[in-house]
């Protein structure tokens, strides 16, 4: 569980969550924003899925959906083009 992120910074990316998973005009973005509030809630939110490291607390406030760490996306970034 990563403690880089302070009690406030984790409530207001819960509540960015939220209104993504409400907003029903990006499909794609609302189901990996319900993913990223059900590893909150399992107290994985903010750790890689790929390699367990911790993704840093302004990559998650820029983008709380994120399930991999910058590392890890940029190889899959490569990958995929
Ligand atoms: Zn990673």
């Amino acid at each position: 569980m990563s403690d880089s992120l302070s009690a406030p910074q984790l409530l207001r990316i819960r509540a960015k969550l939220e209104a993504m998973v409400a907003d029903q005009s990006n499909p794609l973005r609302s189901e990996q924003a319900a993913a990223a509030l059900e590893r909150m809630r399992n107290g994985e939110f903010g750790v890689c899925v790929e390699c367990g490291d911790e993704i840093t607390p302004a990559r998650l406030a820029a983008k709380p959906e994120a399930r991999l760490c910058l590392d890890c996306q940029t190889l899959k970034d490569e990958e995929d083009s």
